[in-house]
């Protein structure tokens, strides 16, 4: 018995550690015929049972070790299922798989994080020239712009504020210097939009849209020598403001269907008759479109009389038309919650234009989709993450010093636990999104194009900088729902859903994008088994499959064993970094956990569901979430190892990280829960959580020290909210806030001889006469004490007050303020 009980044990043993390690299959086969020997030794089989279990044994080895006879016996057959059941992709699915690149979120994919790769990826860094245009023209934008007046009294930027843009490079930060732009790098730009973003929503709006996907960045990648050094230095300076149009009413989500549409035909340009294209569309929301000289155009066009070549439906096709072009209608505007920043619609009926406005000429009719596609990823990595990232900063800063200069109940605010709690989270969800901002800006700088990582920092970014502009707002209470001047976080709230809606809304990029293009393409193999079932035929398919598959299902064994392995010794064996700080080596390992748990779901996931996956949203939008927290979870790690260890930021990294870890396993439970066939449920859940599940929300402990940063001046603050704008001086309302907020600390001492006083009756309160008086007066402090008390006290009112408006909110007396100015909109116009 003792014999059995040992054999079986060690046969297991052997067989984890080869699944373990993903041992190839001739070492699978080399240690089942040791076993088998082992077996026959062991319990005497007789000659006869020997050789029959010797010849099956042989059998066995010989299909799956000999690949000809694999291919013929097996992987044939199963490709021949695969390329029934797999669903045929359209051309603009296709190019859509195909565009940007995988990065890190491939070595995630694979269940195996190389903590050590991801800590060797370079730092970001400004030079030297990108720093001095963030101390200098970023500060002087940040400072002319007045966002109540920009929000309420203009609808727009004044025109000296987009003059010192377009004069200063700000609309060409991505156009390299030879055509005149700025040339910086990702991080840099990201820094600017940062900055301009916690100043006025406008503001870093109308700087992004130019430097994110539209005629620049389109124009660098396929637009012909003519028109990019005639284009190029214009955009640069500002000469053309740039929209691009691709969203219309009937087309939003699904882009690709766009009804806008151009004929190929002769006309006349210019006196002369030239070949070109009758475009008609009808688009809406277009950012800057209003003010734009330069429309970028995104249409289908057909050739029916064959003047380009031989097809008929060339495709989605990218134009460049000035506005100013006969039949262009531009210039009404929509109005996006108040954030003002120009958008609206524009149309055109049989608009004639020359063939070679298209970006790139004639060759690249009908390549409009791929070359979206293809740039796509280098934009969204960058503009609402880092908007997003400057909201949270700002919040931070302003909600901490609000809640410690706001007092109720005799408390700061802040100190109150349930306030505490939510600045606590806005603290360290902040910190974490600065780590993913410069993570994948930084993956940007070295040539990425990360498609799924983009659409997860879009996606995560946009809804963590939600969750803090609600939590701000209830700790601001009723200062921070009258809107006015002196309202600094009211706006932020109003504009959230823009950020939320556009370059992908939400709900389609969590549950459709995420895991849908990162199954396809970070997965090691599926993509490779696509292929190989579409694209390829004959013996090239069947080797390209049969070498996809058996790797598919070796891996998808050692990740469930090594999923099952780390649950049942609490990730003790979970990969750490060779270099990784010691205080974070367990999140490392509970990662490694995650990651192997993460990439057996998925590969069993698609195996049992299919293409049905594909519309099983939620359950595809929960691993999605499983994937996003790995990816948040490591830029947050890196974070921490970039910024140089810094202790002091320790309670941010563990409050955010075991929140990560928290929801990324309750989204796990609920695919488990939800999962259609109930017994494969089952085992995937004694797989995933042989001992329940283990991580807990992170702890109200944590919580109180997150929130200390934010309610202390010092470094760790500061190093939380670097990059963003602070106001300057007191008569701006952010700045005045600042020194409220230092007074407030700075006169705690005076403050608390008052209260002592108070209790022992050595000041008895006067209803009218203020407390510092009565307290001088009784010599409880001196008069320097009182003048600093004084000071707080006046800062501290002009802090809590709220605006008012006169019964038509000004509007007769703004109307004369800017009777004598031309709006850009209205020059347009
Ligand atoms: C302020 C603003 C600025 C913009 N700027 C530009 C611009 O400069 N240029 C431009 O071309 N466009 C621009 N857009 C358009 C923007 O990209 C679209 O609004 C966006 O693509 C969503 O389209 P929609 O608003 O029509 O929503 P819809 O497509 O109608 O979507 C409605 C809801 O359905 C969800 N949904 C749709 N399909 C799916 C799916 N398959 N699975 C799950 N959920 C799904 C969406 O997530 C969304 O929640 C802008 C929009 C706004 C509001």
């Amino acid at each position: 018995m003792l014999v059995i009980a040992v054999f079986a044990a060690a046969t297991i043993a052997v067989l984890l550690l080869l699944a373990y390690f993903q041992a190839p299959i001739l070492v699978w086969t080399i240690a089942a015929g040791a076993a088998l020997a082992a077996k026959s030794t062991v319990f005497g089989f007789s000659t006869t049972a020997n050789y029959w279990v010797a010849a099956l044994f042989l059998a066995v080895a010989a299909v799956l070790n000999i690949v000809p006879l694999r291919r013929l016996l097996i992987s044939d057959h199963i490709l021949a299922i695969f390329r029934r059941i797999l669903p045929d992709m359209s051309q603009t699915e296709k190019e859509a798989i195909d565009a940007g690149t995988v990065w890190w979120d491939a070595d995630l994919f694979s269940g195996k994080p190389d903590w050590n790769k991801l800590l060797a990826i370079p730092q970001p860094k400004l030079s030297a020239e990108e720093q001095a245009f963030l101390d200098g023209p970023c500060e002087e934008i940040c400072a002319m712009t007045n966002d109540w007046e920009v929000t309420h009294e203009r609808y727009d930027l004044s025109p000296q504020v987009w003059q010192y843009a377009k004069d200063k490079g700000f609309l060409g930060m991505i156009i390299p210097k030879k055509y005149g732009g700025l040339g910086f790098s990702a991080i840099a730009h990201s820094a600017v939009v940062l900055k301009l973003s916690t100043r006025s929503n406008a503001l870093g709006v109308s700087v992004m849209v130019p430097n994110s996907l539209g005629p620049a960045e389109l124009l660098l990648h396929y637009g012909t020598d003519e028109q990019k050094n005639y284009y190029l230095p214009r955009l640069a300076k500002g000469l053309e403001v740039p929209c691009f149009a691709l969203t219309s009413p009937e087309a939003g989500s699904d882009a690709a269907a766009i009804p806008d549409y151009g004929v190929v035909s002769r006309g006349t340009y210019q006196g002369k008759e030239v070949l070109g294209m009758r475009v008609t569309w009808d688009k809406r929301y277009i950012t800057l479109g209003p003010v734009a000289t330069l429309l970028g155009l995104a249409f289908r066009l057909y050739d029916p009389e064959k003047l380009l070549g031989e097809k008929t439906d060339l495709g989605i096709t990218c134009a460049l038309v000035p506005t100013n072009h006969p039949g262009v209608i531009i210039g009404r505007r929509h109005l996006p919650l108040n954030a003002v920043f120009q958008n609206g619609p524009n149309s055109g009926k049989d608009v004639f234009m020359p063939i070679d406005w298209i970006i790139g000429g004639k060759d690249y009719a009908g390549k409009g989709w791929m070359m979206l596609m293809g740039c796509l990823a280098a934009g969204r990595s960058i503009s609402l993450p880092t908007s997003s990232v400057g909201g949270a900063k700002g919040l931070a800063r302003i909600t901490g010093a609000y809640a410690r200069v706001r007092s109720q109940f005799k408390t700061p605010i802040g100190k109150l636990e349930g306030v505490e709690e939510a600045l606590g989270r806005i603290a360290a969800n902040c910190y974490m999104m600065d780590g993913v901002r410069i993570m994948t800006a930084g993956a940007v700088d070295l040539g990425e194009k990360p498609a799924v990582i983009s659409a997860i920092a879009k996606y995560h970014m946009t809804e963590r900088a939600r969750k803090i502009v609600d939590d701000s707002m209830d700790i601001h209470g009723g200062k921070g729902i009258c809107l006015g001047p002196n309202n600094w976080v009211g706006r932020g709230y109003q504009v959230i859903p823009v950020g939320i809606t556009v370059e992908g809304a939400n709900i389609l990029t969590r549950t459709l994008i995420i895991f849908g293009q990162g199954a396809i393409r970070c997965h090691p193999y599926v993509l490779r088994e696509m292929r190989s079932a579409k694209e390829m035929t004959g013996a090239a398919a069947s080797i390209e499959f049969d070498d996809a598959f058996t790797s598919h299902i070796g891996h998808t064994i050692s990740n469930g064993v090594r999923a099952f392995v780390h649950g049942i010794t609490s990730s003790r064996l979970g990969q750490v970094p060779r270099d990784g700080a010691p205080e974070t080596r367990h999140y490392y390992r509970f990662s490694s956990r995650l990651a192997a748990a993460f990439a057996f779901l998925a590969d069993v996931s698609m195996l049992a569901m299919g293409g049905a996956l594909k519309r099983k949203e939620k359950i595809s939008g929960r691993l999605g979430d499983v994937l996003s927290m790995l990816y948040l979870v490591s830029a947050t790690l890196k974070h921490y190892e970039d910024q140089g260890r810094q202790k002091e930021d320790i309670p941010l990294i563990r409050w955010v990280v075991r929140d990560l870890l928290y929801q990324a396993q309750v989204a796990i439970d609920q695919i488990l829960s939800n999962f259609p066939i109930k017994s494969l449920a089952t085992f995937l859940r004694f797989v995933i959580f042989p001992l329940g599940m283990s991580f807990r929300p992170p702890l109200d402990s944590r919580n109180h020290e997150c929130a200390k940063i934010v309610l202390e001046p010092g470094a760790a603050r500061d190093r939380l909210t670097a990059g963003m704008y602070i106001g300057k001086g007191e008569s701006d309302p952010t700045g005045v806030l600042e020194a409220a907020f230092l007074a407030t600390i700075a006169c705690e001492p005076v403050d608390e001889k008052l209260r002592k006083a108070v209790k022992k009756g050595k000041l008895v309160p006067q209803p009218g006469i203020d407390l510092g008086s009565i307290a001088l007066k009784n010599q409880v402090i001196s008069a320097d004490e009182y003048a600093q008390w004084q000071r707080k006290e006046a800062l501290r009112r002009n802090v809590i007050k709220v605006d008012d408006f006169p019964q038509d909110f000004g509007r007769a007396e703004l109307a004369s303020k800017f009777a004598h100015e031309k709006t850009p909109a209205a020059k347009a116009a």
